[in-house]
């Protein structure tokens, strides 16, 4: 069996032939052209046995889909605008009035204030749930829980979660799960195939304007599964919703994805190097970087991922509270390579503050740190250049 990153590379499929549109090369079309009547009536815009519509697929969009259904392990992808609306629409696809949907408390903000603001507004309930305790994932769910999200490692403060434990609770209770594998970008662990149990998540969305992309300049994202039902009712909403991708945008993804597992590889090597180093720094309380030793869920980091031993380039760290937050936005600003800026995976190196306290909900796992938190994304620049970077600004603190 070749490897999924080979795959990227030598992909065994090819779109169907006969695609005809107003544009040709990379397939730009709204309009899509049917021999006759008959044809026009008999096709079916659910499968990609044939085209229908832009929105619905042209040989572009359909190659970039089985590319990244294959790199995660799944069988069926949608694209939609960005990896937000790729949340968006498996909320919006797998939940109804009178549902609820549990979400770790350390997920991707905006996956809570969509669960907070629309999701509300349609009469779904949701919880947060402590992802490093899979008796609390386990004490909430109800008979009115329909979707559950995962996220590994979680955003901003980077604690991996026991997945496969929290699959099994959900499993157990027939409920769905839905990854969100940006940080894995399919590379550091199967989230359909767990540890090599044979079972892992239910839907998987990937904000492929990380790593897929890798510019800094695409905004994308995907929605895989493995399973022909929940597909179906993925690509139902996709398609009431209207979440079509521009094919410039597929086309800049198709060229990024051979390169992808080299310049994660990368991104990780250099990160890890990085917050070593600021392990040893008298500034810094605490390193949270699942791979290395002391940050929180390390063992199931080491669990899921040892096998490939990759993690993101991606990584926090709590300043001393000796320093305070406008000390530590000075050292933000002190920083010349790294860049102020949303978003990572990209060749430039970001870092964000953040106040970790207005991120949470206290009722479900109070934050046990008091200083600052900075978040590092780490580029694709020498490394050297980067810690001397960080040295200069800790020096003008
Ligand atoms: C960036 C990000 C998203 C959203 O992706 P966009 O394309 O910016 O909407 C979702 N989940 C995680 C974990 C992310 O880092």
């Amino acid at each position: 069996m070749r490897k999924p990153v080979t795959d990227l590379i030598h992909h065994p499929y090819s779109p169907p032939a006969r695609f005809a549109a107003p544009q040709p090369g990379v397939y730009k079309a709204s309009t899509v052209f049917f021999d006759d009547v008959a044809a026009m009536r008999a096709r079916d815009w659910k499968t990609k046995a044939g085209y229908t519509y832009g929105l619905h697929g042209t040989p572009t969009t359909f190659t970039l889909e089985e590319r990244l259904a294959s790199l995660e392990g799944g069988t069926e992808c949608l694209l939609v605008p960005s990896g937000l609306a790729a949340i968006g629409l498996v909320s919006f696809a797998l939940l109804k009035h009178g549902d609820e949907v549990l979400i770790p408390d350390n997920a991707y903000g905006p996956n809570k204030a969509l669960a907070s603001g629309e999701l509300a507004n349609f009469g779904i309930s949701h919880r947060f749930y402590d992802a490093m305790n899979p008796g609390d994932l386990a004490a909430k769910l109800s008979d009115r829980t329909k979707l559950v999200w995962l996220e590994a490692a979680g955003s901003v403060t980077m604690e991996f979660p026991d997945l496969p434990a929290l699959v099994g609770h959900c499993r157990a209770r027939g409920v769905i799960t839905a990854l969100d594998d940006t940080w894995g970008a399919g590379l550091a662990f199967a989230p359909f195939d767990l540890q090599g149990s044979g079972q892992g998540v239910d839907v998987t969305i990937h904000a492929l304007t990380k790593y897929p992309s890798g510019g800094g300049d695409v905004l994308m994202g995907s929605v895989v599964t493995r399973d022909d039902r929940l597909h179906r009712l993925l690509k139902l909403t996709h398609m009431r919703m209207g979440f079509g991708v521009g094919a410039g945008d597929a086309e800049t993804l198709l060229r990024s994805l051979p390169s992808m597992a080299l310049r994660y590889q990368a991104h990780d090597g250099s990160a890890r190097d990085l917050a070593r180093w600021l392990q040893t720094r008298p500034e810094i309380e605490q390193v949270l970087h699942p791979a290395l030793e002391g940050s929180p869920g390390h063992a199931n980091w080491l669990r899921l991922c040892g096998a490939t031993d990759l993690a993101a380039g991606l990584f926090s760290v709590v300043f001393d509270s000796r320093f305070g937050s406008e000390q530590v936005d000075r050292f933000c600003d002190s920083l010349a390579l790294f860049r102020l800026g949303y978003s990572w995976g990209g060749p430039i190196s970001l870092v964000v503050p953040y106040d970790i306290a207005l991120m949470r909900d206290a009722s479900v796992a109070q934050w046990p740190h008091k200083g600052t938190l900075v978040r590092f994304s780490i580029g694709l620049e020498d490394v050297d250049d980067l810690r001397a970077d960080l040295a200069q600004a800790f020096d003008a603190l």
